[in-house]
């Protein structure tokens, strides 16, 4: 049996070094040298060929070929929406397909919104992903890999310091990305070293439904800015829209948030509420957050709600959003309202779903109407 290669494009560091030396392309001695020569090639020129390795000798070139590849995973399909929205969707193995979504002109330049899984398995009711059967987590290569992608598009390889667009990650892709702590924790590492792609800890946002027991070993062990989705401040709706609730209530979560490593002004934690007309969005419930989150460094980011088929809910008013944003303005919390970006390529929050998942349902429901 021939085993597939090592692809040699998300491995950590660490991985990488051990990779190479256990293939003897590198001796125990050289290995600290040779691992950040490929390194620099991979995560700071983005090379998927070892011939364009200039600095390495060429008959290592051909032993790292022969060895290992350096690859990355199919596109399936690319879709950019007259907003400049970019959205991919990419396939790691048959059935196991993910949404990676380029968001222009937001933070510093741009930010790229990337999966932490194929699926979720929170079923939050507002959430398209969450309808989603098939769940799976990523690896940190397969987390790695939407970077590489969307840079490979932009165009922004090797890695400048100045002028990026794409300057910010948020996970806010598909998935529970703290159900898969280990993995994005590998990312962050890969996705932040300064010889690599160098994207900032800081200009990293993790966003969580609020798995409670992982919040602190998230900040300790990645130093990324938290994002929690809160969307309703009474356990009794919060049980309705984020089922997580149940097991994590406000009160265990709003604790666990006071306790996240390094939280100051300079480092706040967002708010995400999803407006949802009629549910969560009268002004009692604006006076309910404020309360909420008193005394926490932290920012409120009210998304409108996108509708995909078959939802259960419709989007607050404008005025209604307007009026409520007003309340936490008062309140001296920042509150942007999120531009609706991509929606006529279904890139927005929470619209993410795989195509192949799409067509099985589809699927399912002409088998049952012609049954019926
Ligand atoms: N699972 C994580 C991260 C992915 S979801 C989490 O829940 O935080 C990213 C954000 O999009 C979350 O705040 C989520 O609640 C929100 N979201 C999900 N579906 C949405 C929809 N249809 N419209 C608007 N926001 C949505
Ligand atoms: Fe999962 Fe987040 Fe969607 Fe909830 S909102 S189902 S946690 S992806």
């Amino acid at each position: 049996m021939s085993l597939a290669p090592i692809n040699l494009s998300g491995l950590t560091r660490a991985q990488l070094s051990a990779a190479l030396v256990d293939a003897e392309v590198a001796s125990p001695r050289e290995a600290r040298m040779r691992t950040a020569q490929a390194w620099g090639w991979i995560h700071h020129h983005g090379v998927t060929d070892f011939a364009a390795m200039s600095n390495i000798a060429k008959g290592t070139r051909a032993a790292l070929a022969e060895r290992f590849v350096l690859a990355r995973p199919e596109i399936v399909e690319r879709q950019e929406s007259r907003d400049g929205v970019i959205k991919w969707l990419i396939r790691f193995a048959p059935g196991n397909e993910v949404e990676t979504v380029f968001i222009p002109d937001v933070a510093h330049s741009g930010a790229l919104c990337v999966s932490s899984q194929v699926g979720c398995t929170l079923n939050c009711s507002f959430c398209h992903t969450g309808t989603q059967g098939l769940v799976r987590n990523l690896t940190a290569a397969e987390i790695v890999a939407q970077v590489q992608v969307a840079r490979d598009d932009l165009g922004e390889w090797p890695t400048s310091l100045e002028n990026r667009r794409l300057s910010n990650v948020v996970f806010m892709g598909m998935g529970e990305p703290l159900y898969n702590l280990d993995n994005v924790a590998a990312a962050l590492d890969i996705l932040s070293d300064n010889e690599g792609i160098a994207i900032s800890r800081r200009r990293i946002t993790v966003s969580t439904s609020g798995v409670v027991p992982e919040l602190s070993p998230l900040g300790e062990r990645t130093g990324a800015m938290l994002a929690v989705s809160m969307h309703a401040t009474r356990d009794e709706l919060r049980d309705q829209l984020v089922p997580i609730n149940r097991r994590y209530p406000i009160a265990e979560l709003m604790a666990a948030i006071r306790a996240y490593p390094g939280l100051s002004n300079a480092k706040r934690v967002t708010f995400e509420y999803v407006m949802l007309k009629g549910v969560n969005d009268a002004p009692a419930d604006a006076k309910a957050l404020v309360k909420l989150i008193a005394g926490i460094p932290a920012k409120i980011n009210l998304i409108p709600f996108n509708p995909w088929p078959g939802a259960p809910f419709q989007c607050s008013d404008p005025e209604t959003i307007e009026a409520f944003a007003a309340i936490i303005r008062r309140a001296g919390y920042a509150s942007p309202v999120r531009k609706p970006r991509g929606r006529d390529i279904l890139a927005a929050c929470g619209q993410l779903k795989s195509e192949s998942e799409k067509l099985r349902a589809s699927a399912r429901r002409r088998a049952t109407a012609s049954a019926s």
